[in-house]
């Protein structure tokens, strides 16, 4: 920790996400998991499983590992290795897929073993809106029932939703759904096009400003948590949605901007904050950042996060390229990785979703080149 109380990143991560495997029952439209119906022969086992967790530990008490897929429940062992990563100390959560694998019995033996939480992806506020988006008939009342499954067994729950043109206009349904639900956050995923994603159409960057200052208002009136995922520009149109305001008040009393402390890094991004374990142990800056930093059977996790070339290279903003590089805010947002990479390669280039053009930038813009363009204006932006 630094002295402030505040997590170092560039000794821990927030987030420690282990895809336990990528099998799934399901085939929804999205998936980053490209899922697999059955399991890869080369998994880490459970003792290995066992032997990350150990090395997870390291990272200091209370480290949050989720537990994703495909479908983690695919797996015999998830409450074993629930159970001796809480005995490690770890704050354990998992992220299932909605099918019938997910069970009463099977959350209440998850919640019996020290789960923590467990995360439920609502991809519309309906059966129609959201089976259709995953492809699977039932998903919706399967995910509904769990959710309450998860609440008798005294799990707190958290919804993940993806945000593209499929599901932008239902998120005010939706965000009334998890109200009603007793959610206490909602993760709000914008879309980046790797693995099945590629075929969803992403909204246009000057959209996604404006759902994201709606999330802000969002976050401010309601009784859950939100936080956004690969969309850290959300804080920077927080931040001039709190310099307008001020502005539009009497500022005589000379209080600090909102802008203060544009310096101090702050949020998480890939690599920084935020680090990946696949299902045969690669380790990447972020799931939807498929570029191997080291294997967790050649090299503890704690080593490849702290040590690796790509993962250092990701904490320091100055390395950032393009109008991220030259960006005022780049310290509190840095621009979603993953989408630079899944857009042009280069994890170091501009997020192709931000509209914003730093002051004074004459560099190239994203919008130059249409390869690098997410979703074209529709008459709805
Ligand atoms: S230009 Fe890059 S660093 Fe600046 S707000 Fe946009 S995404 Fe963030």
């Amino acid at each position: 920790m630094h002295p402030g109380g505040q997590l170092d990143t560039s000794e821990r991560p927030f987030v420690l996400i282990w895809e336990l495997t990528q099998a799934c029952d399901l085939a929804c439209d999205h998936c980053r998991a490209d899922a697999q119906p059955d399991r890869h022969p080369d998994e880490l086992t459970t003792a290995e499983g066992k032997a990350l967790l150990e090395d997870a530990a390291a990272f200091g008490e209370g480290q949050l590992v989720v537990l994703s897929g495909g479908d983690p429940l695919v797996r015999d062992d998830v409450s074993e290795l629930v159970g001796h990563g809480d005995d490690l100390g770890l704050r354990m959560t998992i992220t299932p897929s909605g099918t019938r694998s997910l069970t009463a019995e099977r959350i209440e033996e998850l919640a019996d073993a020290g789960l923590k939480r467990m995360a439920v992806s609502l991809d519309g506020a309906s059966a129609a809106t959201h089976d259709a988006f995953r492809g699977e008939e039932g998903s919706f009342e399967e995910t509904i029932r769990a959710v309450e499954d998860a609440q008798a067994a005294g799990l707190p729950v958290q919804v993940n939703t993806t945000v593209c043109r499929q599901t932008v206009d239902e998120l005010p349904e939706i965000r009334d759904l998890i109200e009603d639900l007793g959610a206490v956050l909602w993760s709000v995923f914008f879309l980046v096009p790797i693995g099945r994603g590629r075929v969803l159409e992403p909204i246009s960057p000057e959209k996604a400003d404006r759902v994201m200052a709606w999330l802000d208002d969002v976050r401010q009136s309601s009784p859950f948590g939100l936080k956004t995922t690969e969309a850290p520009q959300y804080r920077r149109v927080s931040l001039q949605k709190q310099r307008e305001a001020e502005s539009a008040s009497d500022d005589e009393s000379g209080a600090g901007k909102p802008e203060d402390g544009l310096g101090r890094r702050s949020g998480i991004i890939a690599g920084d904050g935020f680090a990946f374990v696949s299902h045969v142990g690669d380790v990447y800056p972020s799931g939807f950042l498929p570029e191997s930093a080291g294997n967790v059977r050649d090299r503890p996790i704690t080593d490849i996060y702290r040590n690796a070339d790509l993962f250092q290279s990701l904490r320091d903003r100055d390395e950032l390229r393009g109008k991220c590089g030259a960006c005022p805010y780049r310290n509190v947002c840095g621009g979603s990785r993953s989408r630079a990479y899944a857009y042009t390669g280069d994890p170091l280039e501009s997020d192709p979703l931000c509209p914003y053009v730093p002051e004074g930038y004459d560099g190239p813009l994203p919008w130059d080149d249409p390869a690098t363009t997410p979703g074209e204006p529709s008459p709805s932006d």
